[in-house]
């Protein structure tokens, strides 16, 4: 069964222990296909002809360029640079010759003009994303599999310092479309029980660090606060930051 492949993964992130299992399964993933893509060993086509094609997000630049393999992605730049001109020329041809607007019978007239539509294809998708994306519903599948099948995973869940916003919520969607209404309602029983612990427990932690600040609690202990500003922003939007 495809899920059986992913359990591995799964259950390493979840000994991890971080603010969201997701979050760090995500995390691997986009090491993983940083480091194929910018690594040694060439792409495959298929693979290349993608990048060539779509290229990849501002974020995705931005991490490639900070690895220091410049020629890698100066190599890869450099095709999809040639694939954007080319196809740029031939859909501002046509939007030259049609007033921008789209020919057929049953377009209207207020469309946006192809070569438009072009560039914001460009613009929101991303190769590495897009991997990340196929994977991470391979990792929903998986946890739902492991969720109805395996105890010990189960607890292990149920011990673990719930999600952040953005996966709860697919959780919690994805949990509707593949539970029967009896396992929904303990599903979300389960997840609030933990979800909701876990916020008291990062607000009394940002508390505490708020009172650091004030001189008569300087030489008291940090307790749990010392990195409880990193965790609170990935809890609230899943962005890892320097401690
Ligand atoms: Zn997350
Ligand atoms: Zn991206």
């Amino acid at each position: 069964m495809k899920e059986e492949l992913y359990t591995i993964p799964v259950n390493e992130a979840i000994e991890q222990d971080g603010e969201c299992l997701l979050c760090t399964l995500n995390k691997k993933l986009e090491s993983d296909i940083l480091n194929y893509i910018l690594g040694p060993s060439y792409m495959e086509e298929d693979i290349r002809g993608e990048t060539d094609k779509i290229g990849f997000c501002r974020e995705h630049y931005r991490q490639m360029y900070a690895a220091q393999n410049r020629l890698g992605v100066a190599l890869m730049i450099d095709t999809h640079l040639k694939n954007l001109r080319s196809d740029l020329k031939s859909l501002l041809d046509g939007d030259k010759t049609s007033s921008g607007r789209r020919r057929g019978l049953f377009k209207k007239s207020s469309e946006v003009p192809e070569s438009a539509e072009y560039l914001h294809n460009i613009e929101s998708s991303c190769y590495a994303c897009n991997r990340m994306k196929l994977r991470m519903n391979s990792y929903i599948d998986t946890f739902f599999y492991l969720w109805k099948r395996e105890q010990e995973f189960r607890g292990k869940v149920l011990n673990s310092k719930g999600f952040c916003i953005s996966h709860l919520r697919m959780l919690i969607d994805e949990a509707r479309k593949r539970l029967s209404d009896d396992k929904y309602a303990e599903f979300i029983k389960s997840v609030s029980e933990i979800q909701l612990k876990n916020l008291e427990e990062l607000e009394k932690d940002i508390d505490w660090f708020i009172q650091k600040f004030d001189y008569r609690f300087k030489d008291e202990p940090w307790k749990n606060s010392k990195d409880a500003l990193p965790r609170a922003i990935l809890k609230l939007s899943g962005l890892e930051v320097d401690e």
